[in-house]
């Protein structure tokens, strides 16, 4: 955790992300110009290479999204939500693509109101990023256990746990840092967004892994106390 703190404040300068975006968006541009230009000379299609560029497509798209989320002067908007609104919807949205994959979420929620105050979009992004590592990591199907409670100390906990592959102890130093994936189409860009979104909720995530048996995220929000 440490590490991924002293991770993240390396790289808090906005200028060296943007740096790293445009390195990372040069690359599948340059693939494309490479094959346009092979088809312009050839003067037909060939569908092999429209697979490649439309990947590559997709792969800046996702990558300018993430980034986008953060570099963004979107509205932000903070309001007092109940963290477990907020999760239910996050599930309902990810529920029948999970179903697909032979995911399930195991939701186990406390029974009483969990107020934070929050982004809700801002939030429901982290959500989803964890949701998704969590299930990429279960290729074969498995659950994903979903727990709230109130913490110590006025906060909210949420914890995340999967049943998959876990994170190397090597790589594990790794994450956090912007671009770093160990997936083939992945961004490296979902867990350090999802790190400073909950740093400007002053809140905290916790990554604890084991190799081959899962993953448990731990986030920590401070909670808003119930008006009487
Ligand atoms: P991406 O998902 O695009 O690779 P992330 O920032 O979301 O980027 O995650 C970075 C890396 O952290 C992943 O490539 C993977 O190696 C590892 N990781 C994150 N979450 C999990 C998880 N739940 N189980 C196993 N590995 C994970
Ligand atoms: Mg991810």
């Amino acid at each position: 955790m440490e590490e991924l703190l002293r991770r993240s404040e390396k790289l808090t300068t906005v200028g060296q992300l943007a740096a790293g975006v445009a390195h990372e968006i040069r690359n599948p541009l340059t693939t494309l110009k490479g094959f346009l230009q092979l088809q312009q000379r050839s003067l037909q299609v060939n569908l092999r290479h429209t697979d490649i560029m439309m990947s590559e497509l997709e792969r800046i798209n996702l990558i300018v999204s993430e980034f986008l989320i953060l570099a963004k002067p979107q509205a932000v908007h903070f309001q007092t939500k109940d963290i477990r609104y907020i999760l239910g919807d996050v599930i309902s949205l990810l529920d029948s693509q999970a179903h697909l994959l032979g995911i399930e979420f195991n939701p186990s929620f406390s029974q009483e109101t969990l107020l934070i105050f929050c982004e809700e979009n801002q939030l429901k992004q982290v959500f989803i990023n964890l949701f998704k590592n969590a299930m990429e990591a279960m290729p074969e199907g498995g659950v994903v256990h979903l727990h709230t409670w109130r913490g110590d100390k006025r906060s909210v906990v949420i914890q995340i746990r999967d049943e998959g592959c876990g994170i190397p102890k090597d790589i594990l130093a790794k994450i956090g840092e912007p671009f770093f994936t160990s997936k083939e189409t992945g961004t490296g860009l979902g867990l350090m967004v999802s790190q400073r979104i909950i740093e400007s909720h002053k809140g905290t995530l916790d990554i604890e892994s084991e190799l081959n048996q899962g993953t448990t995220i731990t986030l920590m929000l401070p909670m808003v106390a119930v008006r009487k």
